[in-house]
C-alpha cells in the first residue's frame, strides 16, 4: 500500500480513536486541540514507520517490522516515553503513536500481500485481501475516501 494511503488511515485510525476519547475531555478546549493535534502527527508519523524496512539492508519487506511483537515493542517504548512526558503536552504524540503503528498493520492486512501477525512464531499471512497494492487508481479512490471520511470525523469530534 502506498504510504500516502497509510498516512490517510493513520489520521483515520487516530480520528476514530479521539471520537471515543472526547467523551471524559468534554468541550475541546484550545490544550486540547493541540493535545489531539499532537496525537494525530503521531498517527500520521507512525502509519509509515513499518515499511521503513525497504531501507534496511538485509532486511525482508512486510517481515518483523509487520508484527504484534513489533507493535508491542512500538507500544512499550511510546508508554515509557509517555510517563516521562506524562505532565507535557508531548504525553498525546507518545500515544497516538502506536495507534498509527497498529493503523499500518491492519492495512497492509487488506492487500493481496496481507501481514504475517505473529511473525518470528509464525509466518502465516492474516488478513482479507481486498485491495491490490499495485493499482494506484483503488489507492486514489482509497485516499480520497479517507480523507472526505477525516472530515467528516473531525467535524464530529469538533461537535458539529
Ligand atoms: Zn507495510
Amino acid at each position: 500500500m502506498q504510504k500516502k494511503v497509510h498516512m490517510a488511515f493513520g489520521v483515520f485510525c487516530g480520528l476514530v480513536a479521539l471520537y471515543f476519547l472526547r467523551v471524559p475531555f468534554g468541550v475541546w478546549s484550545i490544550s486540547s486541540i493541540t493535545n489531539a493535534s499532537l496525537f494525530l502527527a503521531a498517527a500520521f508519523v507512525a502509519s509509515t514507520i513499518p515499511d521503513y524496512d525497504l531501507l534496511i539492508p538485509g532486511m525482508r519487506h512486510r517481515g518483523i517490522s509487520h508484527s504484534l511483537l513489533a507493535l508491542m515493542v512500538v507500544t512499550i517504548i511510546s508508554t515509557i516515553a509517555g510517563l516521562y512526558f506524562k505532565h507535557d503536552t508531548l504525553f498525546w504524540f507518545c500515544a497516538g503513536f502506536p495507534i498509527g503503528y497498529l493503523s499500518h498493520l491492519i492495512s497492509d492486512s487488506f492487500t493481496d500481500h496481507r501481514v504475517a501477525w505473529l511473525q518470528p512464531f509464525d509466518n502465516t499471512p492474516y488478513g482479507y485481501p481486498i485491495f491490490n497494492t499495485g493499482s494506484a487508481l483503488i489507492q486514489g479512490i482509497l485516499m480520497i475516501l479517507l480523507w472526505c471520511a477525516n472530515g467528516a470525523l473531525i467535524y464530529l469530534i469538533l461537535g458539529g
